[in-house]
């Protein structure tokens, strides 16, 4: 199959009674019932004017509904574009403004606004959706629609989905994804980390990004299981729905909030097959503690809006901490010099570049953007920097646009952060460069520290013989927070702005 529909399709032919999504109360609804509310989605769809190839924006809380306008989508032949919920109006209107959409569905209360914005910008059809996705016009249209429908043909080249970026490190870019490219990931993941009919993924991720949106939904319509849906993440229900699940996607937090949580137990992860960790980095130290207390290694993946998952560490065998893994089966992976692009020798630091099925085929509406981040053999520029060691893992040590060079000296944040990290009194850390007159940039340590009595001095005295002088932070700024956005991203440009007054 190439593509995800397909794989949805013949799970609801071969098996509808089997569990799609569980809700927190334990409701079934099975991959039969799923399909049936999909297709009346899909004729809601068509019927507000959606055409093959047309984009429906959606900005909705997480809901079973919600997700089902997914695969109404998809049957409808149109092209998926969902919000952050944490867009503003005035952010919302660069979206739309962007993308065209046939139809835009929003949160029932913000009909009003979203009504003007969309006779403002153009967009034809709008609907809305209410957060428990039981109620608004949607829900209403779909109601008594036919529930089977006539699958839109497509191509596997075809687009399925317009993803934005999550705007880390600028001004979100629209992702264009084809069928091919969701398709082919969901497969290579379903064989790489085993998944079965019989899994159970607990899904406490957003619904409008890549990770909970395609690697984990893909998979599990791949493989035929079942998500236990929860609406957002929480500590507690993550530890009382656990023991009826076997496996769980997670950002880096969830994984610290997890070991901060008494409930959760040795015996309690004992019942789970697999702990899956990505979309930013997880430090060693976080990968250690949990395998301290469950005897389970997370296994920390790599993977972008635009390439879908690009590595993971092995299912068997070692999940080095501090790694991203292996390039999986079918992408190709390299090590270049990001001004030249020519490929590094095994051990040295560049450029991430990945080519493969799994790699999108452009930005929307930037083909200059699209042309600088493409090398003339086809490999994608990832705008990470990493190394892959002897073993033939992958190592990230932070973003181009992050790295900092002082003195005329490269630093990689992620190695910095790592040996912050392993200090006592310290939970967490962000290492940034800021502007300094001699030096150029001067490293600066934001750090989250647990122990009170720590300061500026102790800190740079733990670093002392752990780090070459030239790495060592200049300035140490204590937060109670590090500043992260809904994927767990810290916001680093948002701290380089904060401190860029530090040394002036
Ligand atoms: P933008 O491209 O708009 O600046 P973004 O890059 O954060 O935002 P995403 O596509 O959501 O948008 O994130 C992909 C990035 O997340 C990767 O390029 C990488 O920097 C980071 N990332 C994902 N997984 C990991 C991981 N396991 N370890 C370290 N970084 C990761
Ligand atoms: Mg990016």
């Amino acid at each position: 199959a190439q593509d995800i529909l397909s794989l949805f399709l013949r799970q609801c032919s071969q098996n509808p009674q089997a569990p799609f999504l569980i809700a927190p109360d334990g409701a079934v609804l099975s991959y039969g019932a799923a399909h049936a509310r999909a297709a009346q989605l899909a004729h809601a769809f068509r019927a507000s004017g959606v055409k093959p190839g047309d984009r429906i924006a959606v900005q909705v809380e997480k809901s079973q509904t919600a997700l089902l306008t997914w695969l109404a989508s998809l049957l409808a032949g149109a092209v998926y574009l969902p919000l952050n919920t944490a867009y503003t109006i005035g952010e919302v209107r660069y979206f739309l403004s962007d993308a065209q959409p046939a139809l835009l569905l929003c949160r029932s209360e913000d009909e009003a606004a979203m009504a003007v914005l969309c006779a403002e910008i153009g967009v034809p059809s709008l609907l809305t959706l209410d957060a428990a996705g039981t109620g608004g016009s949607l829900v209403a249209a779909a109601d008594g629609q036919p529930d089977s429908i006539e699958r839109t043909a497509v191509s596997p080249q075809d687009l399925a989905a317009i993803l934005y970026t999550s705007g880390t490190t600028g001004r979100s870019k629209g992702a264009m994804l084809s069928h091919r490219n969701l398709a082919s990931n969901a497969l290579t993941l379903l064989d790489y980390w085993r998944f079965t009919s019989a899994d159970r993924l607990l899904h406490a991720l957003p619904i409008f990004h890549t990770h909970g949106l395609f690697v984990a939904t893909n998979v599990t319509i791949a493989a035929g299981s079942a998500m236990i849906f929860l609406p957002k993440f929480d500590a507690d229900e993550l530890v009382r729905l656990m023991p009826q699940a076997s496996v769980l996607m997670g950002v880096p937090t969830f994984y610290s909030r997890l070991l901060a949580h008494p409930g959760f137990t040795r015996e309690l992860a004992a019942r789970m097959r697999l702990f899956v960790s990505g979309s930013a980095p997880l430090s060693a130290e976080v990968h250690k503690d949990f395998s301290a207390l469950t005897g389970q290694a997370i296994l920390e993946r790599y993977g972008m809006t635009e390439t879908n998952m690009n590595t993971s560490n092995p299912y068997d065998g070692l999940r080095k901490p501090g790694s991203v893994g292996f390039p999986l089966p079918g992408v190709d992976l390299r090590i270049a010099d990001p001004e030249s692009g020519t490929v590094l020798p095994q051990g040295e630091i560049g450029g991430i570049e990945v080519k493969g099925p799994n790699v999108f085929g452009g930005y929307w509406k930037m083909p200059e953007k699209t042309a600088e981040e493409f090398r003339a053999d086809g490999f994608f520029i990832t705008g990470d920097l990493g190394f892959i060691d002897a073993e033939g893992y992958v190592h990230i040590v932070g973003r181009a646009k992050d790295l900092i060079i002082a003195g005329g000296f490269n630093i990689y944040p992620a190695e910095v952060e790592a040996v912050l990290d392993e200090i006592s009194g310290i939970a967490e850390s962000a290492v940034i460069g800021v502007p300094h007159a001699d030096m150029g940039e001067a490293v600066v340590a934001v750090v989250k520290a647990t122990d009170p009595s720590l300061d500026a001095d102790g800190v740079i005295a733990a670093l002392a013989d752990r780090l070459a002088r030239f790495k060592q932070p200049r300035a140490v700024v204590f937060v109670e927070e590090l500043p992260r956005n809904t994927m767990g991203k810290v916001q680093k440009a948002l701290l380089r702005q904060e401190h860029a007054g530090l040394f002036a």
